[in-house]
């Protein structure tokens, strides 16, 4: 009786983001370890890891904002129906409510912690605070795979060799994609690659396909911080103003599940000012998947939307 009165649950409630057919087959007993990550980037890497023998479920879709997510009515079930959760930790998901689930749940794994523990020079910091768009660089997010084949091994031991093969197969497919994309931003001649967005997103992207040496850093620039909030200051607007002009930028890219207004407020004193900037038309995907639904086209549609916008 519980089990059809929460399953009823599940699918009446407004705050699901999955399709009930989606959802329903996840929570049917099948047999495959049920895994749930919180954020649709990390769902992609295990889909590939996990294959047929698990059933995978994304606990925040769409374009919301994993920064400040909190449970809504249903996730506490998904929360509990899972075997194992994946969650990408550095501080990423800290809305109150989503923390303390991760925290209560006896197999709830970090993935961005994990790999922080094993190679700490791999994490950068803004103004203190940890940087979580660890994703944002594919060399570091291969480093996922190892803990995923781990954890899921040890909830069904007899697909070990199954993961294994196909975290193998993953890591090839994600390295050989990371030296590709490295290759062609690196085409572009050096005084173009200084990226604008609106939010602290790019650190490690720019760390990796933007680089031009020790200079890195300044290759990239965002009004807002490591959490978009759309609260600007005078000083914010300033800082990207002077960017803009201390490199002759005359495009910047907003992000899919971002508002724009920041970049317009910022396109606004521009104008004022007679410099020429523009909004480009595409959007990046920095906290979200995009409508592919891979990590990798994800990943080869930023890279091409800027190659694009700075070889004409
Ligand atoms: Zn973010």
């Amino acid at each position: 009786m519980w089990y059809f009165l929460c399953v009823f649950l599940l699918f009446s409630c407004s705050g699901c983001q999955n399709s009930p057919s989606k959802l329903e087959e996840w929570i049917q007993p099948s047999g495959k370890v049920k895994v749930l990550s919180t954020t649709a980037i990390i769902d992609d890497i295990v889909r590939q890891v996990g294959g047929e023998r698990i059933a995978h479920l994304a606990l925040i879709e769409g374009a919301m904002d994993p920064h400040s997510y909190e449970i809504v009515k249903g996730d506490a079930e998904k929360l509990s129906y899972a075997q194992v959760i994946f969650y990408n930790g550095l501080g990423l998901e800290h809305g109150a409510s989503l923390r303390y689930q991760l925290k209560q749940h006896p197999k709830a794994i970090a993935l961005g912690d994990q790999i922080r523990e094993k190679n700490p020079n791999a994490i950068l910091f803004e103004k203190g605070q940890i940087d979580p768009h660890i994703w944002l660089d594919i060399s570091i997010w291969a480093e996922i795979i190892d803990p995923i084949v781990q954890a899921l091994s040890e909830v069904d031991p007899d697909s070990r060799e199954y993961f294994q093969a196909n975290g193998k197969k993953t890591l090839e497919n994600l390295l050989n994609l990371d030296a590709s994309l490295v290759q062609k931003l690196q085409e572009v001649p050096a005084k173009k690659r200084y990226l604008v967005t609106s939010h602290d997103a790019f650190n490690y992207f720019t760390r990796r396909y933007l680089h031009d040496g020790p200079d890195w850093k300044d290759r990239f620039c965002a009004p807002e911080g490591l959490a978009p909030d759309g609260q600007l200051s005078c000083q914010d607007i300033q800082m990207v103003i002077d960017y803009l002009i201390r490199h002759q930028v005359p495009i910047v890219f907003p992000e899919s599940s971002v508002s724009r207004d920041s970049l317009k407020k910022i396109l606004s004193v521009c104008n004022e000012k007679k410099m020429e900037v523009k909004i480009a038309g595409a959007a990046l995907y920095s906290d979200t998947l995009g409508p592919s639904g891979s990590y990798q086209a994800m990943m080869e549609h930023n890279v091409n939307v800027l190659y694009k916008a700075w070889t004409p």
